[in-house]
């Protein structure tokens, strides 16, 4: 247990904290403006040579193609990644993510990944955040300052409230620009009123376990490890999991000329999570069917819905197939509908990523990709409001949600904002897990919002700054949900069709951005 007072805040007096940011990414970005706004000084640690985080694109890929090594690479970017999201809707509310800025280059509305990180690079500039930012220093741990030693301790601001916890945070120059591996350099140690965690969540493999692995003489891979198609052609490559990075590999490699199988338990929408059985049609069939529901007015129609048809318009030689159950040593495998497939010259997982903080002892669980106990994806009760992570939410439009999360943190921080109880926010996280389980929602979705979800969720952190109304994300809603129904008319050429509300929505995002 933590020692840790209370949560009451003194809502008089803003607080002005030291506080350290773990991560330069999109989310790190987004809470060093925010901490700077509501008048906290950030100190970003990021490990890598630059911002950007995922969109940092690196041709380095990790000695273990599966990512069970020592040496970690962050980047999981592929080399031909255009964004699944308009640009409109993907920019932060700050900073509207269209072409006006110095730097940008691509103007497609579905940009190349590049674009992204000119853009995050834009954004640092003209809000001035590089200065908060310690390069190449890597967070090895955190912990809370023990409280019976915390009068005699130096660090921190000294204007926090005295029963919140500080922290002491130790960090290492990073060896060689990139994550994890120490450099063999002394650490360092600090302390801060408060912590933000904003690491990212797309980094490390999220593996199945099955039978056969570790005899089957193919290559074995996941998606974190590709970057190109170029080594794959003529191959026969088995991709497990029709996620979107899974659905646009399947792509790239069939246009490259592989053969390719792609696999799923179920077959599931990219932006909605809608599924339907995995069956053994084509994706070309499968494709008339979503083109002729979505004409008929059927077929999804929920926020962003693309039902799994919708990925049928892919090019020819993706076969869709039911997931794979066992591989064998002679180079063929199993799928659960009992088929059998020879000679495959590679599996790639598409699998997904786990939460990691190896840097937090035991502050938080991650269980079943479940990051908790934890208020509103936010806040661990026991450690509120100093420790906090931004970002953890997924199946969201995740730059503007940051912001939103990251006000909110700036704010209790200040004591402008505050939350309830420790027990009540224990009680309410209670309760939200066992709505979970009574609705038959797997642990490893606690953090995904699908749907409406996060609309609601947007709206309800933009009320805990006293912005009830969340000005200007009726067009972000509107136009995520306008492209869920072009993915649906055009399938893999979803990218290529213009939105047809993109210019009133660039509008509108500059003009919630002059209000700011
Ligand atoms: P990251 O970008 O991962 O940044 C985390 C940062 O923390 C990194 O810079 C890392 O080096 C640093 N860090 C981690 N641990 C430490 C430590 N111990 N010490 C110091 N620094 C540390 N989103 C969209 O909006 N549109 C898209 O089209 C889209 N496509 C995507 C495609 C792929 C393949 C992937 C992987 C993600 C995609 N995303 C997309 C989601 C993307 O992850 C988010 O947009 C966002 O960039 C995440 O930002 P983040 O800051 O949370 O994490």
């Amino acid at each position: 247990m933590l020692a840790r007072a209370t949560n009451q805040q003194n809502v008089q007096q803003p607080h002005s904290l030291s506080v350290a940011v773990v991560g330069g990414g999109a989310a790190g970005l987004a809470a060093a403006l925010e901490l700077r706004r509501a008048g906290h000084a950030p100190t970003v640690f990021e490990q890598l040579a630059n911002i950007g985080g995922v969109w940092d694109y690196t041709e380095e890929v990790e000695d273990d193609p599966l990512g069970r090594g020592q040496r970690h690479v962050h980047g999981s970017m592929y080399a031909q990644l255009r964004t699944n999201l308009p640009r409109e809707v993907m920019g932060f509310q700050s900073f509207p993510f269209d072409t006006a800025w110095r730097g940008s280059k691509d103007s497609r509305q579905f940009c190349e990944h590049a674009e992204v990180q000119r853009y995050l690079e834009a954004f640092a500039e003209e809000f001035q955040l590089l200065q908060h930012v310690r390069f190449s220093t890597t967070v090895q741990h955190v912990a809370p300052v023990d409280a019976a030693a915390a009068n005699g301790s130096s660090g921190g601001s000294g204007s926090a409230p005295a029963e919140w916890l500080r922290w002491r945070v130790t960090s290492q120059p990073a060896a060689d620009g990139q994550a994890a591996a120490s450099s063999g350099s002394s650490s360092s140690s600090e302390v801060f009123d408060a912590v933000v965690v904003c690491n990212g969540h797309y980094s490390r493999p999220r593996l199945p376990q099955l039978p056969g692995q570790d005899v089957f003489p193919g290559v074995q891979m996941h998606s974190h490890n590709y970057r190109r198609p170029d080594g794959f052609v003529g191959q026969t490559v088995l991709l497990v999991g029709a996620s979107s990075s899974g659905v646009d590999i399947a792509e790239e490699l069939a246009a490259a000329g592989a053969k390719v199988i792609l696999c799923a338990r179920v077959w599931e929408n990219p932006l909605t999570g809608e599924v339907v059985d995995a069956g053994s049609r084509t994706l070309a069939s499968a494709s008339s069917a979503a083109a002729a529901a979505a004409a008929e007015g059927k077929g999804g129609g929920s926020a962003g819905g693309v039902p799994a048809g919708a990925v049928a318009a892919l090019p020819a030689g993706i076969r869709k197939a039911a997931n794979l159950a066992e591989l064998h040593a002679d180079g063929s495998v199993t799928l659960e509908d009992g088929t059998r497939i020879a000679d495959i010259d590679c599996i790639m997982y598409c699998t997904g990523y786990h939460y990691s903080f190896p840097f937090l002892d035991g502050i938080v669980s991650v269980e079943d990709n479940r990051v908790g106990p934890l208020y509103q994806h936010v806040f661990p009760p026991a450690a509120a409001p100093t420790l906090s992570f931004v970002g953890l939410p997924w199946k969201v439009v995740p730059f503007p949600q940051f912001e939103l999360q990251s006000r909110w943190i700036a704010q209790v921080l200040a004591g402008r904002a505050q939350l309830p109880s420790e027990q009540e926010m224990e009680a309410h996280t209670a309760q939200f897990y066992a709505s979970l389980e009574a609705a038959g929602v797997p642990t490893r979705y606690t953090h995904r919002m699908s749907g409406a979800l996060q609309w609601e969720y947007d709206r309800w952190l933009a009320q805990q700054c006293g912005d009830a109304a969340l000005p200007g994300f009726a067009w972000r809603e509107a136009l995520y949900n306008a492209c869920g129904m072009s993915r649906k008319l055009h399938g893999a050429g979803y990218r290529d069709a213009r939105l047809p509300a993109a210019a009133e929505a660039e509008a509108e995002a500059r003009e919630e951005a002059a209000h700011l």
